[in-house]
């Protein structure tokens, strides 16, 4: 029987934006994955969530945006657990409910920078093959990339967005179609997040 191949792609998803999906769905085509969880941070360590409007509402507005591509798929393990998002916790988890899978992890260069830092990182890296994409004004760092046991990086086109341009614009009532799905803009708009 072929071994699945499924990937953990976490963040804070506020809001989830082009950038994560269009370099999501390269990723599956390009690795050949059968199945990507998006899974959203509850209580991120790394950063502090700016004009947040809740756990529930980035996972909503992600269920929104990944119905495109029946390879996405939602997963809540850390919103449903109470504690802080370490990705440590995740991975352990979505080895125990998929035990015969191959496993990768789908990050960002700037993020994939900072991993050593991350609780218990050398076990992280041990239980999983690292993807990491391209990501305009942060280059990847080789120091980072040597200690890295098992990593590629995707051949991805630089995508300049991130969820804070995409708050900013809608502070300032600019223009951000183009920048994430119509339908999770829309619920922005109809629930009136990021306006103040
Ligand atoms: P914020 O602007 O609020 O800091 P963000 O746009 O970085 O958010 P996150 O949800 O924090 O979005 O990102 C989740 C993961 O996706 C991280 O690993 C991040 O590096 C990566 N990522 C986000 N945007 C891009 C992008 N445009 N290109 C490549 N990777 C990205």
């Amino acid at each position: 029987m072929l071994q699945s191949r499924i990937a953990v792609f976490g963040g804070t998803f506020n809001p989830v934006h082009n950038g994560h999906l269009k370099n999501a769905s390269h990723i599956a085509d390009e690795f050949q994955l059968d199945r990507i969880l998006f899974v959203p941070a509850k209580i991120p360590v790394h950063k502090r969530i700016i004009n947040d409007p809740g756990p529930e509402e980035r996972s909503y507005m992600l269920s929104l945006a990944i119905q495109a591509d029946s390879r996405f798929e939602l997963s809540t393990l850390e919103i449903e657990r109470n504690s802080e998002s370490y990705s440590i916790y995740t991975v352990k988890s979505v080895i125990k409910n998929y035990p015969d899978s191959r496993l990768f992890f789908i990050i960002g260069s700037d993020s994939f920078n900072t991993i050593t830092g991350w609780k218990n990182y050398g076990e992280l890296i041990s239980l999983v093959h690292f993807i990491v994409m391209k990501r305009p004004g942060d280059g990847i760092r080789e120091e980072v990339l040597d200690i890295i046991p098992s990593v590629s990086i995707a051949e991805n086109v630089e995508i300049d967005v991130s969820s804070t341009k995409i708050r900013e614009y809608i502070k300032e009532k600019k223009d951000c179609a183009k920048l994430l799905p119509d339908k999770v803009l829309s619920y922005i708009n109809e629930k009136e997040f990021y306006l103040l």
